[in-house]
């Protein structure tokens, strides 16, 4: 499946039936391939499992009908020690059992984890912003998390039911086929109350999680900083709430009843299966006055036919399991069958360019179908020059830097970085040779020196200073507390932008890219700060090929080019004497924006 025709909409996944094809029963089972000897061994356990279940009842009736009736003592003695032999054999297979099935679970849980991190890894950046919040996580944990019960309970289950089925359900006909019969008859009684509530459930177990989702929803939007902000601003407490509040009572109404419909369920159930020994009894104790059966037998019988109505309710809810494990896993596949649309190309050659240019030519791209975002936009930036675009919000500044490192593909044009078009070099060659540095700089939970060291692993502590130095944000660092050592981060201290891009500077000079893409901070910031700033990025500018998206006039006056994007085309081209002598889009730009000595 293509990027394009991806399917996000976690709804409409939710309204389809799955669909059980042999395709996806295989694509399922390769999971299951590398622990086939686990899985074997589990099913001779249950087997073995299932023939000793049928033990107690057998010695039950010898107990009855030999050992008592012959006061045998011994007789008595013996099958009461081979009673309680098969239960402790029993638990102890029972504890290998619940090793293996958790053995299973957990590693194809571990394999399928690892899959998808790595799957997510290669998605486009395009997928990160389409993706609904909080989804990929929902994804990588609850969902594949939700696979290990397909195995410990559906497929552990359907077989350990089927054993029972197939020993107890022989044992009774050999033991008397008309018995067996009359204990048969009664099955279809509550096969169909139990499809029909297997059905109600899932439906109300559907709706109760689409309720569910749209109240995580809510929170996740009122109750985090900006959405809370835009609440409180907007004075929306009581809206909300009302609207928290209606979703709150639906779900509770449908979990209610969802638990309601296992009682009505269960209480039918028990009803049926009560009728099959009333006939046993009747039928058994008839032909025992009759003296074609004794005692034990009628009392063997029927804790047999117990052993079977259970395994044959559970088989025909096994239909809702299976349903559920298949739309769990569709759910899962849907992820790993999105292609990732940039790869390297099989002739792909590493890029070792220190001073090239870039060019772009004839160069068009759009997010959405129809709706470009650049059209043929031409220019080369050449080797160890600046190059500064400028021009209105929205123009397209950001997604031209965005197509040198190929985190979009373009449409159509070229671009090529030393002649080459960056399409034939390898993605890892081709980023090792950019350096970022956006307004919003990302710091991970973590110390400022590993923020630092994410760079380049190996550099040492001199390497980093001199980094750091070079940043102007060395000073700033070993006045904090713990130094290099302090976190930064989502729960760390908080800095301010202008801090944030020194150190983002200081993690771009670490990786001493031949190319740097930066966009300026357009956040006003003090007349020191921006002082800093301006001399890190000559440090950082210096001999490199650059591209900065400028907001700054010292920037813009420093740059050896200008480019004027505006509606995603290239405007005007030039020295900042000729674009202001040209009197066109620049020289109204620069007349507006001049006051404030910022652009857009
Ligand atoms: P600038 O950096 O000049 O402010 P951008 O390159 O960010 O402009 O945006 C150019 C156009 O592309 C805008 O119309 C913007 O809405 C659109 N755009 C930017 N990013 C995305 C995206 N991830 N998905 C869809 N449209 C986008």
């Amino acid at each position: 499946m293509g990027f394009g025709r991806m399917k996000f909409d976690e709804d409409e996944l939710k309204g389809q039936k799955p669909n059980i094809s042999k395709t996806m029963l295989i694509r399922i089972s390769s999971y299951f391939k590398p622990y086939w000897k686990q899985t074997l061994l589990v099913m001779v356990i249950l087997s073995i499992s299932s023939f000793l279940g049928i033990l107690p009842p057998l010695l039950i009736q010898r107990i009855i009908d030999r050992a008592l009736p012959n006061k045998d003592f011994h007789l008595l003695l013996l099958l009461v020690l081979a009673s309680l032999g098969t239960t402790v054999v029993s638990g102890l297979i029972g504890v290998l059992q619940t090793y293996l099935n958790s053995y299973i679970s957990q590693n194809i849980v571990y394999d399928m984890k690892n899959q998808m991190y790595q799957h997510l890894q290669q998605m486009p950046l395009q997928f990160y912003s389409s993706v609904k919040q909080g989804e990929v996580i929902t994804r990588m944990t609850s969902d594949i998390s939700g696979i290990q019960g397909v195995f410990s309970s559906t497929v552990v289950n359907f077989a350990s039911n089927l054993f029972i089925l197939v020993t107890t359900g022989v044992t009774l006909f050999i033991m008397n086929w008309k018995l067996a019969l009359l204990g048969i008859i009664v099955v279809p009684l509550f096969i169909l109350p139990t499809r029909k509530m297997g059905n109600v459930r899932w439906k109300l177990a559907k709706q109760t999680q689409e309720k569910v989702s749209e109240q995580n929803q809510i929170i996740q939007e009122t109750l985090s900083i900006s959405g809370y902000m835009l609440m409180k601003l907007f004075t929306k407490e009581a809206q909300e709430f009302k609207g928290f509040r209606t979703i709150n009572a639906e779900s509770t109404r449908l979990q209610i009843r969802e638990s309601m419909a296992g009682r009505w369920f269960m209480m039918t159930l028990t009803t049926f299966t009560s009728i099959g020994p009333m006939l046993i009894y009747l039928y058994g104790g008839y032909l025992f006055i009759q003296g074609d059966l004794t005692v034990g037998s009628i009392i063997a019988f029927v804790a047999l036919l117990g052993r079977l109505y259970g395994p044959v309710g559970q088989m025909t809810n096994l239909y809702v399991d299976i349903r559920r494990s298949i739309a769990l896993f569709e759910r899962i596949f849907d992820y790993f069958d999105m292609e990732p649309l940039i790869v390297d190309q099989p002739q792909a050659v590493a890029m070792n360019t220190i001073g090239k240019d870039i060019t772009f030519e004839q160069v068009s791209f759009a997010y959405q179908k129809d709706k470009p975002a650049l059209s043929n936009i031409t220019f080369t930036a050449a080797a160890g020059t600046m190059t500064a675009l400028v021009g209105p919000s929205g123009a397209g500044k950001t997604t031209i830097t965005h197509l040198i490192p190929r985190m979009y593909e373009i449409e159509a044009g070229q671009i090529r970085i030393g002649g080459i078009d960056i399409r034939n070099y390898t993605l890892e060659s081709l980023r090792s040779q950019i350096g970022l540095v956006t307004q919003d700089t990302y710091l991970f939970n973590g110390t400022i020196k590993e923020n630092l060291l994410y760079a380049r692993s190996e550099a040492t502590d001199q390497d980093i200073i001199e980094a750091c130095k070079a940043a102007y944000i060395h000073d700033f660092i070993v006045e904090l507390p713990e130094g290099y050592d302090t976190i930064v981060g989502n729960r760390g201290i908080k800095l301010s932008g202008g801090e944030k891009q020194r150190i983002s500077i200081a993690r771009v000079l670490l990786k001493n890219p031949a190319i740097i893409i930066m966009d300026e901070a357009t956040s006003s910031l003090d007349t020191i700060s921006e002082f800093y700033i301006q001399q890190a990025m000559y440090q950082l500018l210096q001999n490199k090929t650059s591209i900065v998206i400028a907001h700054r006039l010292s920037t813009i006056m420093a740059a050896d080019k200008i480019l004027v994007v505006q509606h995603g085309a290239i405007a005007e081209e030039g020295s900042h004497e000729q674009l202001l002598e040209k009197r066109g889009v620049y020289k109204d730009l620069y007349d507006k924006q001049f006051e404030r000595k910022v652009f857009a």
